[in-house]
């Protein structure tokens, strides 16, 4: 009763294309919980995917849960989840989303999720880390623990967007430091972050873990741009 007097009085959108959800819908509407593009978790190798990560690292898997188009509704979605606070949002998708890797594949070969570390002081900023919230989610789904700390981001990231990917990658070479090696040793590391658009990211905190120990590595990305 008292949230349909809220919904009322502040009706309630979806995150995605903003149109007023019906008392049933939570979050997103039906629609875009159907239309929203999903190319499936594991594509056969080698796809647009896998071809962000083929030749830089030995590694797994690449997946990715949403393309992700410029001005479409899956941008628009990443964007509540980094800039908007929407946490809760983060982790239902999380949800939706290991949900989804369970039908796919089980029993999971993914030992650990890696959500990709924030600099403490956008942490301290924006008061969250969005990839965080995506694996919270994913691990609520899968049971696969979440990594807490030993991993850094050590240097807040300079603007990448003039760079190609071989320059991003040798500036993020140094972004992220193991601190303690020990907890990813002998593991096969499941990285996670909200958005993809080079890898470059991804791949610079791979190749860190694996030098660190990590036996194997995974990429998933909730969306990624084709
Ligand atoms: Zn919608």
């Amino acid at each position: 009763m008292f949230k349909r007097i809220l919904q009322l009085l502040y009706p309630e959108v979806c995150f995605a294309c903003s149109k007023t959800l019906l008392e049933s819908e939570d979050l997103l509407c039906t629609r875009c919980r159907l239309e929203l593009p999903r190319p499936g978790l594991f594509l056969p190798k080698p796809n647009w995917l896998s071809l962000k990560f083929d030749g830089w690292m030995e590694y797994q898997d690449a997946h990715c849960f949403f393309l992700f188009s410029e001005g479409g509704r899956v941008q628009h979605l990443m964007h509540q989840i980094k800039y908007k606070g929407a946490q809760d949002l983060g982790r239902f998708l999380g949800i939706w989303c290991g949900a989804e890797l369970n039908k796919y594949n089980w029993p999971q070969p993914y030992e650990l999720i890696l959500p990709i570390p924030m600099h403490q002081q956008r942490t301290l900023e924006r008061g969250y880390n969005q990839a965080h919230c995506i694996a919270e989610g994913i691990s609520l789904s899968t049971h696969i623990p979440i990594l807490m700390g030993g991993v850094e981001r050590i240097k807040n990231s300079q603007t990448l967007i003039h760079q190609n990917r071989q320059e991003r990658f040798h500036v993020l070479e140094d972004v992220f430091q193991v601190a303690d090696p020990s907890i990813i040793q002998g593991k096969h590391v499941l990285i996670v972050d909200d958005t993809l658009t080079t890898g470059a990211t991804m791949l610079a905190l791979g190749q860190k873990i694996k030098t660190a120990g990590a036996r194997q590595v995974s990429f998933l990305a909730l969306a990624a741009l084709q």
